[in-house]
């Protein structure tokens, strides 16, 4: 265990950050980056010799499942898993049971965060019970720091509700209403895309139109209202097309989506294996290009994992009654770097913008996403770029192991990651 309070010079490296590249030392010291530049010195030396020293990465979509389903997930592994996986910070869904819809749910998760290996924001319930009818306390939590509220894992398809949601969190700075859009009016029923292969197996679908209703409703809500909605994993042409329409003509959107939406197609669905099902599920071809067109142009913001673990006897069930998630923290960096980075699809600062900088910006995290330079919060990924590895299930700091990468070589892969100026993975290696 490295000292926690001594200096840390990270040297050798490569910084890439909002403003550029450069190589150069970076030495923090009690939470700050306190010098960039050259032949720098401090108490401990950690070495990123061929490594990208950038801004922590920071995940707006994790389930970190506590409290209510600790054989799953629990705070601390969650937040181990990401730190493994090169993140400072991730927003944790609010579907937990019972679900942060009121302000002590949201104390004790903020509170277990605040002891883990990465910064835990909480984001809060749009309704209570994530029912979709009355609004959760939206003005409470936000005092207690929540500025993203959605009842993830179900759609807010009541368009009078949706309405007011925004209309309130209007008020509140920084807020942002976070959409599953998925109406279930389309998709309930559904386990699989809807589209030939659904067809072939005979395994009912859910469509895309279920989710592109949804995002079409909901920028002209944005627009009338004047509240900020992000759009959570966005996986169909259609969405992608109207968050680009809807940006060009300046209503206040923004998006993400997930690494299983740009590497994988509904095609893995023919195995039958339910480590492929997820809401809203794996696409077509003609639906991955879009997406990965989405990252490219600017269109999508963020790539958000949507982090979902399970126990194994609650995921490995039939196709059917499996329930939808799958692992994405210690994966998501090295498949940008693998399939979008080195492939051309994105450079690699447009990867990082994507991971880091423009995530922190849509959940307002002032801590994270900044500059490395003197003065600012001292939370680092130092990762390998070229690094090959292979995904091994029972490797992973996760609790879970619903990876459909299992077996899959990456390229890519986090060295250290220093949170508020103290290393918390060194070499690999989780530091507690
Ligand atoms: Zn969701």
């Amino acid at each position: 265990m490295l000292p926690e309070h001594g200096s840390v010079v990270i040297k050798g490296g490569r910084v890439v950050d909002p403003t550029g590249e450069r190589d150069a030392d970076v030495v923090v010291a009690n939470g700050s980056v306190v010098e960039v530049g050259t032949n720098l010195k401090a108490d401990t030396v950690l070495d990123a010799s061929g490594c990208i020293v950038s801004p922590g990465l920071v995940d707006l979509h994790v389930h970190l499942r506590e409290p209510g389903d600790e054989d799953a997930e629990t705070i601390e592994t969650g937040a181990r898993a990401a730190a493994l996986g090169g993140f400072t910070a991730v927003i944790a869904m609010p579907n937990t049971r019972p679900p942060h819809d009121e302000p002590s749910v949201v104390a004790s998760v903020l509170a277990s965060g605040a002891r883990s290996l990465c910064d835990v924001h909480a984001a809060g319930c749009v309704t209570e019970q994530r029912a979709g009818e009355a609004l959760a306390p939206l003005g409470e939590l936000h005092t207690l720091g929540v500025r993203m509220f959605t009842d993830d894992g179900a759609c807010v398809s009541d368009a009078g509700v949706m309405r007011r949601a925004l209309e309130y969190a209007r008020s509140l700075p920084d807020a942002v209403i976070a959409q599953h859009a998925e109406d279930p009016a389309l998709a309930d029923g559904g386990h699989m895309h809807e589209g030939a292969w659904s067809s072939r197996l005979g395994i009912a679908g859910r469509p895309g139109i279920a989710e592109s209703t949804v995002v079409a409703r909901d920028c002209e809500l944005a627009e009338a209202t004047g509240g900020r909605v992000h759009f959570l994993h966005l996986s169909t042409a259609a969405a992608v097309d109207i968050v680009r329409e809807a940006k060009a003509r300046g209503i206040a959107v923004t998006a993400e989506a997930a690494p299983h939406h740009f590497t994988l197609t509904d095609a893995e669905c023919a195995t039958f294996d339910p480590v492929y099902k997820v809401h809203p599920p794996l696409r077509s071809d003609a639906d991955v290009a879009a997406v990965k067109a989405g990252l490219a142009d600017g269109t999508i913001d963020a790539i958000a994992t949507d982090h979902a673990p399970y126990a194994s006897e609650q995921k490995e069930r039939p196709f059917e009654e499996a329930p939808p998630g799958m692992l994405g923290l210690e994966t998501a960096l090295a498949l940008t770097i693998t399939e979008l980075t080195i492939p051309g699809v994105l450079s690699l600062a447009d990867a990082l913008a994507l991971l880091s900088w423009r995530p922190a910006a849509v959940a307002g995290l002032a801590e994270h996403g900044r500059p490395i330079a003197a003065g600012e919060p001292a939370n680092l990924c130092v990762f390998d770029p070229a690094l090959k590895w292979e995904v091994d299930a029972h490797r992973l700091a996760s609790k879970a192991r619903n990876t459909p990468y299992a077996g899959r070589s990456l390229t890519g892969r986090t060295r250290h990651t220093v949170l508020r100026g103290r290393p918390v993975v060194v070499d690999g290696e989780a530091c507690a």
